[in-house]
Protein backbone atom coordinates (compact mmCIF):
# COMPACT_ATOMS: atom_id res chain seq x y z
CA UNK A 1 0.00 0.00 0.00
CA UNK A 2 1.45 3.32 -0.66
CA UNK A 3 2.26 6.06 2.00
CA UNK A 4 -0.42 8.66 2.57
CA UNK A 5 -0.28 11.89 1.20
CA UNK A 6 -0.06 15.06 3.74
CA UNK A 7 -0.34 18.84 2.66
CA UNK A 8 1.71 21.37 4.43
CA UNK A 9 1.26 25.27 4.65
CA UNK A 10 3.58 27.86 5.81
CA UNK A 11 2.06 30.72 6.27
CA UNK A 12 4.32 33.89 6.28
CA UNK A 13 3.96 37.36 5.52
CA UNK A 14 5.42 37.86 2.16
CA UNK A 15 4.98 34.33 0.89
CA UNK A 16 2.78 31.20 1.66
CA UNK A 17 4.80 27.82 0.73
CA UNK A 18 2.08 24.79 -0.09
CA UNK A 19 3.77 21.31 -0.60
CA UNK A 20 2.51 17.78 -0.63
CA UNK A 21 4.49 14.54 -0.43
CA UNK A 22 5.72 12.12 2.07
CA UNK A 23 8.08 13.37 3.09
CA UNK A 24 11.57 15.44 2.41
CA UNK A 25 12.56 13.28 -0.74
CA UNK A 26 9.43 13.12 -2.02
CA UNK A 27 7.64 16.73 -2.30
CA UNK A 28 6.13 18.82 -4.59
CA UNK A 29 6.39 22.38 -3.65
CA UNK A 30 4.57 26.06 -4.78
CA UNK A 31 5.43 29.41 -3.42
CA UNK A 32 2.75 31.95 -3.19
CA UNK A 33 3.31 35.64 -2.78
CA UNK A 34 1.29 37.12 0.28
CA UNK A 35 -1.10 39.67 -0.96
CA UNK A 36 -4.74 39.94 0.23
CA UNK A 37 -6.07 37.28 2.63
CA UNK A 38 -8.71 36.02 -0.25
CA UNK A 39 -6.78 35.58 -2.90
CA UNK A 40 -3.39 34.11 -1.45
CA UNK A 41 -5.85 31.53 0.53
CA UNK A 42 -7.76 31.02 -3.46
CA UNK A 43 -4.21 30.51 -4.64
CA UNK A 44 -3.61 27.93 -2.05
CA UNK A 45 -6.64 26.19 -2.02
CA UNK A 46 -6.29 25.81 -6.23
CA UNK A 47 -2.72 24.61 -5.90
CA UNK A 48 -3.95 21.76 -3.43
CA UNK A 49 -6.76 20.80 -5.25
CA UNK A 50 -5.10 20.29 -8.33
CA UNK A 51 -3.13 17.79 -6.67
CA UNK A 52 -3.02 14.24 -8.70
CA UNK A 53 -2.66 12.34 -5.48
CA UNK A 54 -5.09 12.04 -2.86
CA UNK A 55 -4.54 14.14 0.23
CA UNK A 56 -5.38 12.45 3.84
CA UNK A 57 -4.84 16.24 5.87
CA UNK A 58 -3.51 19.38 5.32
CA UNK A 59 -0.98 20.87 8.32
CA UNK A 60 -0.84 24.29 8.59
CA UNK A 61 2.32 26.50 10.22
CA UNK A 62 1.41 30.35 10.77
CA UNK A 63 3.37 33.55 11.64
CA UNK A 64 1.61 34.97 14.78
CA UNK A 65 0.29 35.64 16.78
CA UNK A 66 -2.27 32.97 16.11
CA UNK A 67 -5.20 31.33 18.13
CA UNK A 68 -4.28 27.43 18.87
CA UNK A 69 -7.02 26.89 21.38
CA UNK A 70 -9.20 24.41 19.64
CA UNK A 71 -12.10 25.24 22.16
CA UNK A 72 -11.69 28.42 21.25
CA UNK A 73 -14.49 30.30 18.67
CA UNK A 74 -11.64 31.67 17.17
CA UNK A 75 -9.48 28.41 16.85
CA UNK A 76 -7.27 28.61 13.55
CA UNK A 77 -7.28 32.69 13.12
CA UNK A 78 -4.55 34.90 13.09
CA UNK A 79 -5.10 37.31 16.05
CA UNK A 80 -4.25 41.46 15.53
CA UNK A 81 -1.21 41.30 13.51
CA UNK A 82 0.29 44.77 11.98
CA UNK A 83 0.25 42.89 8.66
CA UNK A 84 -2.76 44.99 6.99
CA UNK A 85 -5.84 43.25 5.48
CA UNK A 86 -4.66 39.93 7.68
CA UNK A 87 -6.01 40.82 11.12
CA UNK A 88 -8.44 38.13 12.39
CA UNK A 89 -8.51 36.10 9.27
CA UNK A 90 -9.73 32.21 9.62
CA UNK A 91 -6.96 30.43 8.18
CA UNK A 92 -7.87 26.78 9.41
CA UNK A 93 -11.46 27.22 8.48
CA UNK A 94 -10.75 28.97 4.59
CA UNK A 95 -8.83 25.28 4.15
CA UNK A 96 -11.04 23.48 6.13
CA UNK A 97 -14.44 24.66 4.38
CA UNK A 98 -12.59 24.54 0.98
CA UNK A 99 -11.06 21.54 1.08
CA UNK A 100 -13.01 19.56 3.20
CA UNK A 101 -10.01 17.97 4.70
CA UNK A 102 -9.15 17.73 8.72
CA UNK A 103 -6.37 20.83 9.03
CA UNK A 104 -3.69 20.79 11.81
CA UNK A 105 -2.88 24.19 13.10
CA UNK A 106 0.25 25.54 14.83
CA UNK A 107 3.11 28.09 14.51
CA UNK A 108 5.71 28.37 12.15
CA UNK A 109 8.38 28.35 14.88
CA UNK A 110 6.86 24.94 16.23
CA UNK A 111 6.46 23.21 13.26
CA UNK A 112 10.00 24.03 12.08
CA UNK A 113 11.15 22.73 15.55
CA UNK A 114 9.00 19.61 14.57
CA UNK A 115 10.32 19.21 11.00
CA UNK A 116 14.37 19.52 12.68
CA UNK A 117 13.16 17.00 14.94
CA UNK A 118 12.43 14.37 12.65
CA UNK A 119 14.89 15.13 9.37
CA UNK A 120 17.00 18.06 10.17
CA UNK A 121 19.42 18.78 13.03
CA UNK A 122 18.04 17.60 16.18
CA UNK A 123 17.25 13.65 14.70
CA UNK A 124 15.85 11.88 17.67
CA UNK A 125 15.53 14.80 20.01
CA UNK A 126 12.15 15.05 22.14
CA UNK A 127 13.60 17.94 24.22
CA UNK A 128 14.62 21.16 21.03
CA UNK A 129 14.26 24.54 20.80
CA UNK A 130 14.12 26.04 17.49
CA UNK A 131 15.06 30.27 17.52
CA UNK A 132 14.58 32.61 14.42
CA UNK A 133 16.28 35.43 14.55
CA UNK A 134 15.33 37.77 11.61
CA UNK A 135 13.02 40.68 11.00
CA UNK A 136 11.75 39.83 14.00
CA UNK A 137 12.54 37.10 16.53
CA UNK A 138 10.35 33.75 17.39
CA UNK A 139 10.93 30.61 19.54
CA UNK A 140 9.05 27.35 19.00
CA UNK A 141 9.85 24.26 21.26
CA UNK A 142 8.87 20.94 21.18
CA UNK A 143 8.88 19.40 24.84
CA UNK A 144 8.56 15.51 25.41
CA UNK A 145 8.14 15.43 21.77
CA UNK A 146 5.32 17.87 21.71
CA UNK A 147 5.09 21.64 20.37
CA UNK A 148 4.25 23.51 23.23
CA UNK A 149 1.73 25.83 23.83
CA UNK A 150 -1.35 26.13 26.74
CA UNK A 151 -2.67 29.84 27.36
CA UNK A 152 -1.31 30.71 23.94
CA UNK A 153 2.10 30.28 22.31
CA UNK A 154 5.08 30.71 23.86
CA UNK A 155 6.44 34.43 22.59
CA UNK A 156 10.16 33.65 23.19
CA UNK A 157 10.99 37.03 21.22
CA UNK A 158 9.73 38.94 24.20
CA UNK A 159 11.17 38.33 27.13
CA UNK A 160 13.56 40.41 28.72
CA UNK A 161 16.74 40.15 29.28
CA UNK A 162 19.57 42.52 31.10
CA UNK A 163 19.72 46.02 29.23
CA UNK A 164 22.84 47.94 30.32
CA UNK A 165 21.47 51.25 29.32
CA UNK A 166 25.38 52.69 29.82
CA UNK A 167 27.19 50.53 27.46
CA UNK A 168 24.02 50.36 24.90
CA UNK A 169 21.94 53.13 25.25
CA UNK A 170 20.08 51.86 22.38
CA UNK A 171 16.11 51.75 23.64
CA UNK A 172 14.70 48.86 21.86
CA UNK A 173 12.42 49.17 18.93
CA UNK A 174 9.37 46.92 20.27
CA UNK A 175 6.11 48.53 19.70
CA UNK A 176 4.89 46.82 23.01
CA UNK A 177 7.78 46.46 25.10
CA UNK A 178 10.35 48.75 23.84
CA UNK A 179 13.57 46.74 25.20
CA UNK A 180 12.18 43.14 25.52
CA UNK A 181 14.59 40.54 23.07
CA UNK A 182 12.86 41.16 19.58
CA UNK A 183 13.24 45.41 20.68
CA UNK A 184 17.05 44.67 21.33
CA UNK A 185 18.27 42.24 19.15
CA UNK A 186 16.54 41.81 16.07
CA UNK A 187 17.58 42.19 12.87
CA UNK A 188 15.56 45.69 12.55
CA UNK A 189 16.63 46.62 16.26
CA UNK A 190 20.95 45.90 14.67
CA UNK A 191 19.52 47.96 11.86
CA UNK A 192 18.39 51.02 13.74
CA UNK A 193 21.07 50.85 16.48
CA UNK A 194 23.58 51.23 13.92
CA UNK A 195 22.19 52.87 10.73
CA UNK A 196 22.71 49.61 8.05
CA UNK A 197 21.42 46.66 7.43
CA UNK A 198 22.79 43.56 9.45
CA UNK A 199 24.02 41.68 6.60
CA UNK A 200 26.39 44.81 5.85
CA UNK A 201 28.09 44.84 8.76
CA UNK A 202 31.69 43.73 8.71
CA UNK A 203 32.59 41.14 10.88
CA UNK A 204 35.03 42.75 13.61
CA UNK A 205 31.95 45.57 14.26
CA UNK A 206 30.62 45.58 17.70
CA UNK A 207 27.01 45.19 16.42
CA UNK A 208 28.11 41.25 16.51
CA UNK A 209 29.60 40.99 20.10
CA UNK A 210 26.44 42.67 21.40
CA UNK A 211 24.27 40.73 19.77
CA UNK A 212 26.13 37.15 20.73
CA UNK A 213 25.93 38.70 23.93
CA UNK A 214 21.93 39.03 23.99
CA UNK A 215 21.00 35.89 22.53
CA UNK A 216 23.11 34.24 24.84
CA UNK A 217 21.55 35.78 27.46
CA UNK A 218 18.07 34.91 26.47
CA UNK A 219 18.69 31.74 25.53
CA UNK A 220 20.54 30.79 29.30
CA UNK A 221 16.91 31.99 30.27
CA UNK A 222 15.39 29.21 27.56
CA UNK A 223 17.48 26.47 28.85
CA UNK A 224 16.85 27.07 32.23
CA UNK A 225 13.06 26.75 31.77
CA UNK A 226 12.91 24.06 28.72
CA UNK A 227 15.69 22.25 28.90
CA UNK A 228 16.15 21.27 25.36
CA UNK A 229 18.77 18.85 24.43
CA UNK A 230 19.69 20.64 21.28
CA UNK A 231 18.79 24.34 20.09
CA UNK A 232 18.45 25.27 16.65
CA UNK A 233 19.45 29.12 15.31
CA UNK A 234 17.97 30.23 12.18
CA UNK A 235 16.70 33.29 10.30
CA UNK A 236 18.43 36.31 8.39
CA UNK A 237 20.77 37.43 11.18
CA UNK A 238 22.07 33.95 12.45
CA UNK A 239 23.38 33.85 8.35
CA UNK A 240 26.45 35.46 9.94
CA UNK A 241 27.60 32.46 11.52
CA UNK A 242 30.69 33.92 13.69
CA UNK A 243 27.52 34.41 15.72
CA UNK A 244 27.31 30.70 16.74
CA UNK A 245 30.37 29.96 18.76
CA UNK A 246 30.24 33.74 20.19
CA UNK A 247 26.93 32.50 21.18
CA UNK A 248 28.09 29.08 22.69
CA UNK A 249 30.97 31.18 24.52
CA UNK A 250 28.45 33.77 26.18
CA UNK A 251 26.10 31.44 27.30
CA UNK A 252 28.71 29.01 28.90
CA UNK A 253 29.74 32.13 30.53
CA UNK A 254 26.60 32.97 32.21
CA UNK A 255 25.57 29.35 32.81
CA UNK A 256 28.75 28.78 34.64
CA UNK A 257 29.11 25.22 35.44
CA UNK A 258 25.72 24.90 37.03
CA UNK A 259 23.86 24.28 34.52
CA UNK A 260 25.51 22.30 31.13
CA UNK A 261 24.62 24.41 28.31
CA UNK A 262 22.77 22.01 24.83
CA UNK A 263 24.24 22.16 21.72
CA UNK A 264 23.58 25.08 19.22
CA UNK A 265 23.32 24.75 15.75
CA UNK A 266 22.10 25.95 12.70
CA UNK A 267 19.08 24.39 11.17
CA UNK A 268 19.65 21.89 8.59
CA UNK A 269 16.53 22.16 6.48
CA UNK A 270 16.95 25.96 5.12
CA UNK A 271 13.72 27.02 3.85
CA UNK A 272 11.76 24.11 4.00
CA UNK A 273 11.61 23.17 7.67
CA UNK A 274 8.60 25.00 7.74
CA UNK A 275 6.34 23.50 5.75
CA UNK A 276 7.71 20.22 6.22
CA UNK A 277 6.62 20.90 9.81
CA UNK A 278 3.19 21.57 8.35
CA UNK A 279 3.42 18.13 7.09
CA UNK A 280 4.26 16.44 10.15
CA UNK A 281 1.34 18.86 11.98
CA UNK A 282 -1.19 17.36 9.59
CA UNK A 283 0.10 13.49 10.20
CA UNK A 284 -0.22 13.67 13.73
CA UNK A 285 -3.79 14.99 13.40
CA UNK A 286 -4.84 11.49 11.81
CA UNK A 287 -2.60 9.07 13.04
ZN1 LIG B 1 8.33 42.90 22.85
Amino acid sequence: MSSPVFAGVEAGGTKFVCAVGTGPEDLIREVIPTTTSSETLGHVVRFLRAQARPLTAVGMASFGPVDLDPHSPTYGYIASTPKPGWSNVDLRGALHRELGLPVAFDTDVNAAALAESRWGAAQGLDNVLYLTVGTGIGGGALVNGAPLHGLTHPEMGHIFIPHDLQTDPFLGICPYHADCLEGLASGVAMERRWGVKAELLPADHPAWALEARYLARALANLVCTLSPRRIIMGGGVMHHLDLFPMIREHLREVLRDYVQAPQIVPPLLGDDAGVLGAMILAQRIVT
